[in-house]
Order: C-alpha cells, then sequence, then structure tokens
C-alpha cells in the first residue's frame, strides 16, 4: 500500500472539537442553510488512511470514511496522482458534448466487476439518488410498466423521486412532498424484528411481498423492485436468508427488473465486491456512487445490455455525468481495491470488529443485536427484553466517543443503531483502539 503523509495515530490536543472549528462552526451559522447537519462539526484539514486531522491539530479515528466513500483511504495517493494529472490536461468538456476515453474505461471496468457475465451497459452520474433515478427511468422504458417496489427501512436518496422511495418521514421527508406515484412499500426480511423469529423471516417475509405484489399492484404493473441488498441507513439490516433469492426468482418470473441499490455496500466494503454476491444474486440492474472513486463525487448504474440500451438516444445524461477527473479517480481506486486485496482486508476488519462486539453485547444488555459484513458492522441498542429502541443510550455513547476523537455513525428507522464503516485501509492498532473507546463508552452508560 502506497504511503500516506498522515501519520496512523489518535491524537487529542484539545477538547473536541477545539477552539478554531468552534470559531467556524460560528461562522457557518450565518453563512451555510441549517438543513445540512453535520455529525462531528470538527472542521478537517487533512485526512489520510484511517485518520482525519481537524484545524485544531487533532487526529481522529475514522470509523465513518464519509458514510462509506474512502473504502481505499482517504487521499490515496494513487487516486490523487490520477486525477491530477487529469486535472492538468482538461477539467470538463461534458461527455454528451466531446466525449473522453476515461469514461469509456470506468464503464468497462464496472461491466467486468459487478455481478453476472452477461452483456452489460453503464452510464455515469453524480450521485447515488441520480443513480437510483436513472435505474427507474431505465426500467420503466425498457419494460414499458410504471409501477415500482420498495421497502419497510429503505433508504434511496434526497431527490423527489427518490425521497419517495425512501421510507423514513424524519429527517429526509418531512414537509417535502408531494411525492412521485406508483411507488409501492413492502415489508422488509429483518431478522432483529421479526415477529415469528429470525429463522422464519426469509421465507415469510418472501411471500408476503409476493401476495401483495401480486393481489395490491399486479406484477404485470411493475417496472422494477428496488432494494439494498444490506440496508445502510436503515440500520444495515442484512436480509434473512433466502429473501433475496426469493424476490429475484419472483421478479424474472414476471418481468420485473431487479435493481440492487449498492450504493452504500458496494466496492468491497461488505467482503464481497458488490453484496449481492453474499447470495449469489445477480441484479438486472445495479447502482453504485459512494466507494467508486475515492472521494470524487461519481455514481454509475449498470445493467443487462437489452434493458440499458432500450432507452431512445438523449434519455440518459446529465451536464456533469462522468467528469473525468471522477472517472480517473474511479480507475485508480477500482485497481487499488483489487491490487492491496481490500475485499479480503473488508473480510478481516469484520472478523475483528464482530469478535470484539459480541463480547461487549453479551456484557452489556443494552447492546441487543451485533450484525454486517466485512467493514460494515452494527449494533442495534434495546431498553428492554422488547426491544425497545434506545436512542438515549445511543446518544451518549456517540457523544462520549466523539469527545474521545472516534468518528462514529448513528442510522436505523428507530434512531437507535450505531454503524461502523471504517476506511478498507485501517489498520488492526486503530481499529481496536476505536473498539476500546466504544467499550468505555458502553462502560460509562
Ligand atoms: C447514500 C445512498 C444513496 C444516495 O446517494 P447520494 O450520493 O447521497 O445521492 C442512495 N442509496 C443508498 C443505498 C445510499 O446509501
Amino acid at each position: 500500500m502506497a504511503a500516506t503523509e498522515v501519520a496512523q495515530s489518535r491524537r487529542i490536543v484539545t477538547e473536541i472539537p477545539g477552539p478554531k472549528s468552534r470559531a467556524i462552526q460560528e461562522r457557518r451559522r450565518s453563512a451555510v442553510a441549517q438543513g445540512v447537519g453535520s455529525v462531528l462539526p470538527v472542521y478537517v484539514e487533512r485526512a489520510g488512511g484511517g485518520i482525519v486531522e481537524d484545524v485544531d491539530g487533532n487526529a481522529l479515528i475514522d470509523f465513518g470514511s464519509g458514510i462509506a466513500v474512502t473504502n481505499v483511504g482517504n487521499a490515496d495517493p494513487r487516486v490523487v496522482e490520477r486525477a491530477a494529472e487529469q486535472l492538468g490536461r482538461f477539467t470538463h468538456t461534458c461527455f454528451m458534448v466531446n466525449p473522453y476515453e476515461a469514461y469509456v474505461d470506468v464503464c468497462e471496468a464496472l461491466n467486468r466487476i459487478t455481478p453476472g457475465d452477461h452483456e452489460k451497459r453503464s452510464i455515469l452520474l453524480n450521485s447515488g439518488a441520480e443513480a437510483v433515478e436513472n435505474a427507474v427511468k431505465i426500467a420503466r422504458s425498457a419494460t414499458g410498466r410504471q409501477a415500482v417496489v420498495v421497502f419497510d427501512h429503505a433508504y434511496h436518496g434526497r431527490t423527489n423521486l427518490t425521497m419517495g422511495l425512501t421510507a423514513k418521514n424524519m429527517p429526509y421527508k418531512q414537509g417535502f412532498g408531494p411525492f412521485a406515484g406508483e411507488i409501492h412499500r413492502m415489508p422488509m426480511a429483518y431478522p432483529y424484528r421479526w415477529p415469528t423469529g429470525p429463522d422464519n423471516c426469509g421465507p415469510e417475509a418472501a411471500a408476503m411481498v409476493i401476495e401483495q405484489i401480486t393481489k395490491q399492484i399486479g406484477a404485470q404493473n411493475v417496472a422494477a423492485v428496488v432494494i439494498e441488498p444490506i440496508q445502510g441507513e436503515g440500520g444495515f439490516i442484512e436480509p434473512a436468508p433466502g429473501f433475496l433469492p426469493a424476490v429475484v426468482e419472483f421478479c424474472r418470473a414476471n418481468g420485473i427488473v431487479f435493481v440492487a441499490d449498492e450504493v452504500q455496500t458496494g466496492f468491497a466494503r461488505t467482503g464481497h465486491m458488490f453484496a449481492s454476491e453474499h447470495e449469489g444474486v445477480v441484479p438486472d440492474l445495479i447502482t453504485t456512487a459512494k466507494g467508486i472513486a475515492g472521494g470524487l463525487p461519481l455514481a454509475a448504474v449498470t445493467g443487462r445490455a437489452e434493458l440499458m440500451d432500450a432507452v431512445h438516444g438523449g434519455g440518459l445524461g446529465g451536464t456533469y455525468g462522468g467528469n473525468p477527473a471522477a472517472c480517473a479517480a474511479a480507475l485508480a481506486a477500482l485497481s487499488a481495491i483489487e491490487a492491496d486485496g481490500l475485499v479480503e482486508r473488508a473480510r478481516a476488519i469484520g472478523e475483528l470488529m464482530l469478535g470484539r462486539l459480541r463480547e461487549l453485547a453479551a456484557k452489556h444488555e443494552v447492546i441487543g443485536d451485533v450484525r454486517g459484513r466485512g467493514a460494515m458492522i452494527a449494533i442495534e441498542l434495546v431498553q428492554d427484553a422488547d426491544r425497545t429502541p434506545a436512542p438515549e443510550a445511543l446518544a451518549k455513547v456517540l457523544s462520549f466517543c466523539h469527545s474521545r476523537g472516534l468518528i462514529l455513525l448513528s442510522a436505523g428507522t428507530y434512531g437507535n443503531v450505531i454503524r461502523m464503516l471504517p476506511p478498507l485501509v485501517i489498520g488492526d492498532e486503530l481499529l481496536h483502539e476505536g473498539l476500546d473507546i466504544l467499550e468505555e463508552a458502553f462502560a460509562r452508560l
């Protein structure tokens, strides 16, 4: 792995946030719209590997990766060099005006590494939400149908269509309607909260979904089923075994486009290049973004050639989609994932974290569930044996961890899930140190 300039150790020299961060935060209040929040308002000076350095000279351990984006590490030198080289030649032409090779290279790479060996095509965009929007456009155009099926706890973005696809009202949808039509929500195979227990969850949930689609929408009217193979913002919910394959089989039998939203789970994050691979699922369309380009804004839809090519010329695109610097960064990030063996590294991170978190859960009843795959790990906090969510306990744990310089995020429909998404290049020492801080937070509850 290429050396980063940022020393890979935690260093706390002020309170968190420090005086310089607090001063910028004060200016921010009168400059930045308050609708956009920040989990931990320490203002960043630079970052590398598993460390984020702030303007006060503190070095924090990164268990967030900017929400599963810097999988290859922050400011990976290979990503920086390739993007900088591109920036020095040209910054933008618009692929729809004058194309360039890097866009084609990225599409070839995505077609190669996504699940399934069928003929594929890709389109490049700017954000995960835009990718999901385009997947729906493509599925509707290819099938001539309108209905879109999504799930409880789903998160697909903040544009009008993707807000409609998203499950949680606060903060994502409140006051922002009306939403797009023909969106139908189905139960999710959430093992920890399935009424008849986790073993029945996969088959029962699949049967409910199939029954509801058939009776309430009519399978022949459904353009697409859109699902995260492991739900992200919803609380790192791994669908119970058998659920995804059963839904895919139903889609295949009924001409429904199965869309895997791998925006958060993609690019080695879960110990496979894509989370669909855990159960051998081959999506018809797959949406990607976050981890694709080492931190530069890029997103994609990749899928079956006959679906992707069903859209009329000029029907897809966007001014910035597949920006050349973002494409160059993606090519470097994708080769870094392969060269550094980050799929295997994600698995090792998962084993280390799950092992320690299960020990922790045995000591603290407030930890109701430990779950996740690879470097996408979560703990769900509950108040009692009835699994009443414990968002107050979560707030205390997070605030302690933040004060000690551990960047940690929350998630979940009930606001009671702590999620961990370290960069895949983080060292074991930093992982252990982060988990030590978390352990202390629970001891103090
Ligand atoms: C983050 C996310 C999105 C939205 O991506 P943006 O780049 O923020 O638009 C969509 N789907 C999933 C699963 C995500 O995690």
